[in-house]
């Protein structure tokens, strides 16, 4: 990204939260850690889309092992607030009889999305096992208790938008994660 670009973009930020040499740095050790547990097995891993894409593309390239990639697509937010429901945009479900799976999202929050899909593809597919990794965990009580087996960083209960991350579509594009200026919030 241009300089002029970025801080086009990052001046709209009240906040950093995350740089991106740390989102680096942490997603680098996560996929170690993710190659030690997964050698010599099936590996699927599923981004849950749009908002995992980002963290996906860079958390594989750190995983030194044969795996598939998937994706299922979902959304339940609506601007900067969770709607309570989980809509599945595609009937059909990736193949993952006979596999270990990751799943994968940007943030993990009321815990509702990645309940409902593991969910899914516990009752509906054969799994050898299904762990979820997330870039990031709110600290908040879950409407749905998740549990995260790789967590990049704890963030409080507050909107947080960049790499991957997007309010009302936006802000996907901006390579580290801080939370918006009250003026690019409509309320
Ligand atoms: P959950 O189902 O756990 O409430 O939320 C998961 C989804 O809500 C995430 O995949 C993400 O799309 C969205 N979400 C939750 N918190 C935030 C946030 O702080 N910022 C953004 N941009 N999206 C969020
Ligand atoms: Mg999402």
């Amino acid at each position: 990204m241009s300089d002029l670009l970025e801080q086009r973009l990052q001046q709209r930020l009240d906040r950093v939260l995350f740089s991106k040499e740390q989102i680096d740095q942490r997603i680098e050790s996560m996929g170690a850690e993710i190659t030690r547990d997964y050698s010599g097995q099936p590996l699927t891993v599923i981004t849950i889309l749009q908002g995992g894409a980002l963290f996906m593309a860079d958390l594989i390239r750190e995983i030194h092992l044969p795996l598939k990639l998937d994706s299922v697509s979902v959304s339940s937010y609506e601007g900067t607030e969770s709607t309570g429901r989980v809509n599945f945009h595609q009937s059909k479900l990736p193949d993952i009889d006979g596999r270990h799976v990751i799943l994968l999202d940007d943030i993990l929050d009321t815990g509702r999305t990645l309940s409902a899909i593991s969910q899914r593809f516990a009752e509906e597919c054969s799994p050898l096992s299904i762990k979820v990794a997330v870039l990031l965990s709110k600290q908040v009580d879950r409407a749905e208790h998740v549990d995260a087996d790789y967590v990049g960083f704890e963030v409080g209960n507050e909107f947080v938008v960049g790499y991957g991350l997007d309010y009302n579509g936006e802000y996907r594009n901006i390579p580290l994660i801080g939370v918006l200026k009250d003026e690019y919030i409509q309320s």
